[in-house]
């Protein structure tokens, strides 16, 4: 059982990487793919906790946004949590996260729906990266709304007023480093249309130009149609078909291993990485 794609409390997951690498472990995973937002900051801790036939994939789901300004999440794993120009690339998105929640705040705010930054930050663990998850925890605290998934459904979805967008690599850029620090690019949930405008069938070509090595298929916010055409897609461009959970803890519904990537998928991409899985 492989599931590439989870997050921790380094980003906006509810369980410590430990807790994650944990609950892999009684689930009987064989590999789990750590890919906190913008950030490597639980490569430590979840490589500390492994143990029997689990093996780790360390990467890190990074935030992009097209030129045209569609957001794109691309999933990088088994690259070199030390190079230095892919560290700086998350570092300054991370940075950014800030103003933009500010500007968010502020457009509530005068819409007489009082959240402070305050507010914000005391719903996010010291030190993840900040995102409209942990806003939508403090709306949630102050009693405006019921849940992050009902503030997705309305208030902060891409497609509200109140969204604004945050600098971030283009997805050619995001893929190039990946693949300049040794790892794997796979590109997450690319159809997932609740969620706002997605990318176009003709808007792969360019990023396999640039590196692409996957793309994420089975994934819970998208369906079974746009995983058919999705499926098709990588058929064409040659590309590894993978399955994830994209599990946040109680942050979201998702459950660990609610779909997973076929072996012979990820051998073929843990073939194309320099970097190799943590294991016991
Ligand atoms: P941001 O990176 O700040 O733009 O926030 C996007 C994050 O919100 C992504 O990590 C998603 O996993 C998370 N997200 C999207 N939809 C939902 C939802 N329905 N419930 C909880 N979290 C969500
Ligand atoms: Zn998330
Ligand atoms: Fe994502
Ligand atoms: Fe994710």
């Amino acid at each position: 059982m492989i599931d590439i794609h989870a997050h921790t409390t380094v980003s906006d997951g509810t369980d410590s990487p430990r807790a994650l690498v944990n609950k892999a472990i009684i689930q009987g995973l064989d590999v789990l793919g750590l890919t906190d937002h913008d950030s490597v900051a639980g490569w430590e801790e979840a490589s500390s906790a492994i143990r029997g036939k689990l093996k780790l994939a360390l990467g890190a789901e990074i935030s992009c946004l097209t030129l045209t300004g569609l957001s794109v999440h691309m999933v990088g794993l088994l690259f070199d949590g030390s190079d230095v120009a892919m560290l700086e690339m998350l570092e300054q998105t991370r940075d950014d996260r800030i103003p933009r929640m500010i500007k968010m705040i502020e457009l509530l705010n005068a819409d007489g729906i009082s959240v402070t930054m305050d507010d914000v930050k005391a719903a996010k663990p010291p030190g993840a990266t900040l995102g409209r998850p942990h806003l939508a925890d403090a709306l949630v605290a102050l009693g405006f709304i019921k849940s992050r998934d009902y503030a997705f459904k309305g208030l902060l979805n891409n497609d509200s007023k109140y969204y604004v967008a945050h600098m971030a690599p283009t997805p050619e850029i995001a893929i190039a480093q990946i693949r300049a620090a040794g790892g794997v690019a796979v590109i997450a949930h690319p159809f997932a249309s609740h969620r706002g405008e997605t990318l176009h069938p003709d808007d792969f070509l360019p990023l396999v130009e640039a590196g692409l090595n996957g793309i994420e298929v089975d994934h819970r916010d998208q369906s079974m149609e746009e995983r058919k055409i999705l499926r098709e897609i990588a058929k064409e461009l040659n590309l590894v078909v993978t399955g994830s959970s994209d599990y946040h803890g109680t942050g979201k519904l998702n459950r660990l291993g609610e779909n997973l990537t076929a072996p012979e998928e990820w051998a073929k991409l843990e073939s194309l990485a320099k970097g190799k899985v943590v294991q016991l």
